[in-house]
């Protein structure tokens, strides 16, 4: 029997949220191989075991001297990047040096090959050279025993680059979470297929997978559902078995084919599965087997805003990040727009500097099944409840999804 109403209480996107958030925490830490570990976000302290630089260095290709000499110095011969020489410079001598190699004994400065003169055999200062120039200590940059990362850091090259430096060749991190994307509904056909009349092509699986990975997830698609009990109920069981989280599209809507709710209800625990939101009111949450589903709504773009608002929020909570939201700023509308007062909406659309003030214009026509609206859009409005329209000059919300490179002439 299906009813004309749903079952679910409508509830605003903070109550959503609120559910969610609730039961999200952070992956238990492992081990990663450093070079596989970028964007993931550290679950421990890490502390010097060695000084860098390791030596006193070379901060310059010149000679090493003694500071406090005067006139000409022998040479006695030349320390390249490498292999310490084990030269000693005594007072009257100097050694050719390279930038990065170790400073010889004796020597306490080094002077830069510009402002010398050689014929190989002695050489000729023609600066003052005052103690410690040019010498870069043993442990300036990182002393032995210095916290140089703590837990919670998100691993960007220059991390990685510290890491690096530091030997370690594999780290404690959280996991990068597994996202099991797939797609419900008779309609759909893969891409590899002609369409027959009333069928349409799959694009969720695909924007979702690339919506998870361009996060920073590790997402794959465990392709086309039909609408059909058993098929959902094997590939949800799949699913949470093989991943951290599964998300579904389509199927959670109010008609006779949308399966994918009762099924989560015989399967697991539904914690919503109405939402106060435009787009995306069918959006449902639920746990299976302790593993959170996402019943992603049908319509592209309608999906692909859920992940944004909440499936990527609890996702870097799955992380171990610390920081989970985009950056919202407030903005400046260029024209009039009309708005459903009834549910919080988030708007596609182009923010841009305008003589130093962010301005931001939509993607044009809203609807949900329209992808256009988010093509080329860096950022959601967000348009609360309680009003049907916003002015032009009127200063909303925006939460930026992208930040647009800055456009060069050549
Ligand atoms: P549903 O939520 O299953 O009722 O689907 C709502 C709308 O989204 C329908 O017009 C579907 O054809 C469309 N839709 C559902 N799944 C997909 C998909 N994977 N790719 C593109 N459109 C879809
Ligand atoms: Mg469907």
């Amino acid at each position: 029997m299906f009813k004309s109403t749903s079952n679910y209480p409508m509830i605003t996107v903070e109550e959503a949220w609120r559910r969610v958030a609730a039961q999200m925490a952070p992956l238990p830490p492992r081990a990663y191989a450093l070079d596989t570990a970028l964007g993931l976000v550290l679950a421990e302290d890490v502390c010097a075991v060695e000084n860098m630089p390791p030596f006193a260095a070379s901060a310059m290709d010149g000679y090493a001297v003694v500071a406090a000499d005067e006139g000409p110095r022998r040479v006695i011969g030349e320390q390249s990047a490498g292999p310490d020489r084990e030269m000693v410079v005594m007072p009257g001598t100097a050694a050719r040096i390279m930038t990065g190699a170790p400073v010889p004994r004796g020597a306490d400065a080094v002077i830069p090959v510009e402002y010398t003169e050689s014929d190989g055999d002695t050489v000729v200062l023609h600066a003052n050279v005052l103690p410690g120039q040019h010498v870069r200590p043993a442990g300036q940059d990182i002393a032995i025993d210095d916290l140089v990362l703590t837990s919670g850091t998100v691993l960007g090259p220059a991390e990685i680059g510290l890491l690096a430096t530091m030997g370690r060749a594999q780290v404690q991190v959280h996991p990068r979470p597994t996202v099991a994307v797939m797609a419900t509904g008779d309609e759909l056909v893969p891409l590899s297929e002609a369409l027959a009349p009333g069928q349409i092509r799959d694009s969720n699986s695909h924007a979702i997978v690339a919506a998870a990975r361009a996060c920073g997830f590790d997402a794959r698609s465990m392709g086309l559902i039909r609408d059909d009990i058993d098929s959902l109920r094997h590939a949800i069981l799949q699913g949470v078995q093989s991943a951290d989280m599964v998300l579904t599209s389509g199927g959670v809507s109010m008609g006779t084919r949308d399966l994918v709710k009762p099924l989560l209800e015989e399967l697991g625990v539904v914690h919503f599965g109405r939402v106060a939101v435009k787009p995306g009111k069918p959006l449902t949450y639920a746990t299976v087997r302790g593993v959170p589903v996402f019943g992603l709504p049908g319509f592209p773009v309608s999906s692909l805003v859920a992940f944004e608002n909440v499936v990527r929020p609890a996702l870097r909570i799955m992380a171990g990040h610390a920081n989970i939201w985009r950056p919202e700023i407030e903005v400046h509308l260029q024209h009039d727009i009309a708005h459903a007062p009834d549910r919080t909406e988030y708007q596609r659309a182009v923010v841009i500097v305008e003589n130093g003030v962010h301005v931001a214009s939509t993607t044009g026509v809203q609807v949900s099944g329209r992808l256009k609206s988010l093509v080329g859009a860096n950022a959601l409005l967000r348009l609360p409840a309680g009003r049907d329209s916003f002015r032009q000059g009127e200063t909303v919300t925006a939460i930026l999804i992208t930040m647009p490179e800055v456009a060069t002439t050549r």
